[in-house]
């Protein structure tokens, strides 16, 4: 069985939907076929239509703020939205039946949104309840425009099905009790042959109170649900083709990744990769279940990008080079640090203090050299080690990120990256014993030339050597 998600792109109008039901149709014939070794499923979870949690969270704050007016018109705009989707529901008895959920649902937020603008206060136990209902809303149309085109779907609401903690807008799951709640709702439907439809991102407390998993919490759904229910195979269907050997806004030429550890895919989120956040599919890497990213609006040819725990051997060393520009490199050096112990400590003492977030080190016995993002308190930092040591910064730094789990087991692969870029000042060199990325830091304006470079040694047949 395999559990396919659909974000927001996935689902956000009528076009959209009708992809979504050729996929899962493709899918299902898939499952049934004879020689399946299992006809269960899919399990489909959904994201809210696109740029309906935004909408959602908007209009709550603007309640909260007393604007009640500014927010009844998001309410209006959203109930017509949805509305205008559920035309995709052939079956008129069903259509009407989903329409009067859709205008409840929204009846409902009009009395709350009323209600916020009095207390003038919007809790995260509020902002969780108007949020849920765009994933809650989505997963209801698109089970029943699966089955009005001949897909028998049902129904699942999230919140029968994912049980969290009570910590509202970043609820944890509880495992046993998904599990169980997994068992008892969505186990007897795919007996039944039937298609579970999910909601991603919602969930509710023991007592029943509804939750959400945070922001983008839909891909994490998908995630538990297919572990706790042990598919085959969990599918983001999404707006790309999947993870990229480069920047394409910095590379020509650049490839789809194929295949890729969860390692490396931690390593490349970081560098801005946001097909997904690796620690969201966590839970299927942990019980060994593939992640396949696929682009929903080229569903013939998109082969997609795999994560497993896992890569592929056999394949070159690099599997992508990711880059980031304005960054800020700090250079802190003194003689002091010869043979002392807990200077470093001093050190990252002030970066905490002033709440700066440190990326890339190198020590040497006398210096040391840290890359940030948001240099902002820099000053601060600076003046309070002043007088332990000398502090210069450098900013419109760039920094290389070269990641594959690879690497490993080629040593001579730093010679060759170094080799690749011959000539370009290296400001940084940063080789971890994991050995899976080495991070070059340089010059901003080196960069297009350097990754280009690199790009051309490592991905196309000609650099290849
Ligand atoms: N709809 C939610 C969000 O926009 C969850 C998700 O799409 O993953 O954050
Ligand atoms: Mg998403």
């Amino acid at each position: 069985m395999i559990v396919m998600k659909f974000g927001g792109t996935s689902v956000a109008d009528l076009g959209a939907i009708e992809r979504l039901i050729a996929i899962v149709r493709a899918a299902r014939q898939a499952a049934i076929q004879p020689e399946s070794p299992d006809w269960r499923g899919p399990v489909v979870v959904v994201s809210a239509l696109g740029g309906a949690t935004d909408r959602l969270l908007g209009l709550a704050a603007e309640a909260g703020a007393g604007d009640v007016e500014g927010a009844r018109e998001n309410v209006r705009a959203l109930r017509g939205r949805h509305l205008e989707v559920a035309a995709i529901i052939g079956h008129a008895t069903e259509r009407k039946e989903v329409e009067q959920f859709i205008r409840d649902e929204f009846d409902d937020l009009d009395r709350v949104v009323g209600a916020l603008g009095v207390l003038r206060e919007v809790t995260p136990r509020w902002l969780d309840a108007i949020a849920a209902k765009g994933e809650i809303l989505s997963s209801r149309i698109v089970a029943a425009a699966l089955t009005s085109h001949g897909l028998a779907a049902s129904w699942v609401d999230a919140r029968r099905a994912m049980v969290t903690t009570g910590d509202h807008t970043s609820a944890a799951p509880l495992w046993k009790e998904t599990a169980a709640a997994l068992s008892a709702n969505v186990d007897p439907l795919l007996a039944a042959r039937r298609i579970p439809v999910v909601g991603g991102f919602v969930g509710a407390t023991r007592d029943g109170v509804t939750t959400t998993l945070g922001r983008g919490g839909s891909d994490y759904s998908a995630a538990i649900i297919g572990a706790c229910l042990g598919a085959g195979e969990i599918q983001i269907w999404t707006d790309v083709d999947g993870m990229l050997t480069a920047d394409p806004r910095m590379v020509e030429n650049v490839r789809l990744v194929p295949h890729l550890s969860f390692a490396e895919a931690s390593e490349l989120a970081y560098f801005g990769a946001k097909v997904l956040h690796p620690a969201t599919i966590l839970p299927a890497v942990t019980k060994n279940i593939p992640v396949r990213i696929l682009n929903s609006s080229r569903p013939q040819d998109a082969v997609g990008t795999l994560i497993t725990r896992e890569r592929p051997a056999g394949r070159g060393p690099l599997t992508a080079v990711a880059s980031k520009t304005g960054v800020t490199v700090v250079d802190i050096s003194s003689t002091r640090m010869l043979m002392a112990h807990g200077f470093l400590r001093r050190i990252f003492e002030e970066f905490e203090r002033y709440r700066t977030s440190v990326d890339v080190v190198t020590t040497s016995e006398v210096s040391v050299s840290v890359t940030i993002d948001d240099g902002r308190r820099v000053p601060e930092i600076m003046a309070a080690l002043a007088d332990v040591a000398d502090v210069t910064r450098e900013d419109h730094m760039a920094i290389i990120c070269a990641v594959g789990d690879g690497l490993q087991t080629d040593p001579a692969f730093v010679t060759r990256l170094l080799e690749a870029v011959e000539g370009v000042p290296i400001r940084m060199v940063s080789q971890a014993a994991a050995r899976r990325n080495i991070t070059l830091v340089i010059a901003e304006r080196d960069l297009a030339p350097a990754l280009a470079r690199i790009h051309q040694r490592f991905f196309t047949t000609e650099g290849a050597s």
